[in-house]
């Protein structure tokens, strides 16, 4: 069987092999006094048995099941962990185990950073976009009024245990909506990856994709853990898709896109706007273009919508004075951070994506 090896994060080891076992084992000689796994309904059925099992006669710990889906990471069910830490026990010396998506890494992560000012987590991802995306960097965060991660913290988890068998029962649509933060770590800071990922069948990424995408993540962030610099390469994509993402959701018609439905949207856009402003090739936008358009179904954007688009783009927590401000491309495999766009160039930007 294929060996990856272990990869180091700011202060955490990132397991491959055999993840799941060195999960077993990081609990028997971590010294906790007890440890909590929260699931949603989804990993309860598909990731927790065999969790259970490798676990074997270990009993000191407790499951914390939560509802399927973005409405649950929010402050209501983060009240609801801490209560039931509270009721079970938990003390400075315990461990939450993460066990499943970016719900339940950012709100997992958040409820232990925050708990008796504290507890340690691990994060055990078992979607696509969480193992390649949400796991690693150490931010926890929660949801108010659909405004996406406005209450969270930075904090590192103590692991991460990636275990790829666990994305087989995945849902066609999760898989490509973490595909997208693989394809945006090609386009922001290594061509050869972006070639490797274009020419490899995507329907189901190979362990080796993910393991690389991992270490173009897990560098950016150590180099940049608070997001000062080159850790805004990783907002590729993100302004417009960020917009699109929530327009998506607020109009409530059934049409809702995933994180990387609506970033895929978003790279299009934000890829016209490198062309049209720092120098992108024609042809390598054409490129992206036709790998993004072949993987992802079109999304219907009017006209009309581009008033609420940017309205919502204004909002973004990452601008600042008001500006809208992208990660870019000056060609692939080379990201400038801090671009500055007008609601013309936005709109532009969204008008060729309909031309598609
Ligand atoms: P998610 O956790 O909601 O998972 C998506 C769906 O897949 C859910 O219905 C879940 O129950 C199901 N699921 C999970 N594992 C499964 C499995 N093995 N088999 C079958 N079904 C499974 O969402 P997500 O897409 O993983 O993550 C999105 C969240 O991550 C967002 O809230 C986003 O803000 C956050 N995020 C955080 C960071 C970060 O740096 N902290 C980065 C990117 C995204
Ligand atoms: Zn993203």
């Amino acid at each position: 069987t294929l060996h990856l090896d272990t990869i180091n994060s700011i202060d955490y080891p990132i397991y491959f092999d055999n993840s799941i076992d060195q999960l077993v084992n990081f609990i028997k000689t971590g010294n906790y006094s007890r440890f909590f796994i929260l699931t949603d309904e989804n990993t309860a059925q598909h990731c927790l048995p065999l969790v259970k099992e490798k676990l074997g006669d270990i009993d000191n710990y407790d499951i914390i099941e939560i509802n399927a889906g973005e409405e649950s990471k929010d402050i209501d069910f983060c009240i609801g962990i801490w209560k039931m830490l509270i009721d079970f026990g938990a003390d400075r010396k315990s461990l939450m185990v993460n066990l499943g998506g970016g719900v339940i890494s950012d709100l997992g992560g958040f409820a232990a950073s925050t708990f008796k000012r504290g507890i340690d987590f691990v994060h055990v991802p078992t979607t696509l976009l969480s193992q390649v995306d949400a796991s690693v960097g150490g931010k926890t965060g929660i949801d108010i009024d659909s405004i996406k991660n406005i209450i969270g913290t930075f904090t590192q988890p103590k692991a991460v245990f990636i275990a790829y068998d666990f994305l087989k029962t995945l849902p066609e649509r999760q898989v490509l909506s973490g595909l997208a933060e693989m394809l945006k770590h090609g386009l922001i800071v290594d061509a050869d990856y972006w070639n490797q990922l274009k020419n490899s069948d995507l329907t189901f990424p190979a362990v080796e994709l993910i393991y690389h995408s991992i270490e173009i993540k897990n560098r950016v962030v150590i180099e940049d853990p608070k997001e000062n610099g080159i850790r805004k390469s990783l907002n590729f994509g993100h302004t417009v898709g960020h917009a699109v993402e929530t327009y998506s959701i607020l109009k409530d018609d059934g049409t809702a896109l995933s994180h990387g439905e609506a970033i895929a949207i978003g790279m299009i856009c934000e890829a016209w706007l490198s062309h049209k402003k720092i120098g992108l090739s024609k042809a390598e936008l054409n490129e992206i273009v036709d790998v993004i358009t072949s993987l992802y179904p079109k999304y219907l954007l009017e006209e009309s919508a581009n008033a609420e688009l940017y309205a919502l783009m204004q909002k973004d927590k990452k601008n600042q004075n008001g500006k809208i401000n992208c990660t870019l491309l000056t060609q692939i495999g080379q990201y400038s951070i801090d671009n500055i766009c007008t609601e013309a160039e936005l709109s532009e930007s969204l008008a060729f994506y309909a031309t598609l």
